[in-house]
């Protein structure tokens, strides 16, 4: 065996999380979904100033979130653009529309990629990858 056959296997990416998001990732590791909600009924995945009532970032409160949504758009990818993903390929990343709102880019693990279709239903599962929990989306809805 080579000294190449022998290395272990590719981690994978380093989840990046800014600062004020990380009461949706500590949620992420809790194995819950939230999202925050501003005083006006708007939601949205980060905590951002509001963009239907101007309000700032503090009117924000992290809240549970259905998980449920629709494929927006999605593009099946068949080159690994990282040494992790070479064994996973095909992959899917799809951005999901969720019933709240906002909208969430995310991989869809649990469907055949020639029968994902936009629009249709998926809901956001908590998966691992490496060393973290990461949101994907199911098409079991
Ligand atoms: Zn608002």
């Amino acid at each position: 065996m080579s000294e190449k056959e022998i290395q272990t296997a590719p981690t994978p990416p380093e989840r990046v999380v800014p600062v004020e998001d990380q009461p949706f990732w500590d949620a992420i590791d809790s194995d819950s979904f939230v999202l925050a909600r501003c005083t006006c009924g708007a939601y949205y995945a980060r905590l951002q100033a509001c963009l239907q009532c101007g309000a700032d970032a503090q009117a924000l409160t992290w809240v549970p979130a259905s998980g449920r949504g629709t494929v927006r758009t999605f593009i099946v990818f068949d080159k690994p653009y990282h040494p992790y993903f070479k064994e996973r390929l095909p992959y899917v990343v799809a951005v999901v529309a969720l019933e709240e709102g906002p909208e969430l880019t995310t991989n869809i693990v649990d469907a055949d990629a020639t029968n994902i279709t936009i629009g249709m239903p998926v809901r956001i599962v908590i998966g691992t990858r490496g060393q973290h929990q990461i949101h994907q989306a199911s098409a079991r809805v």
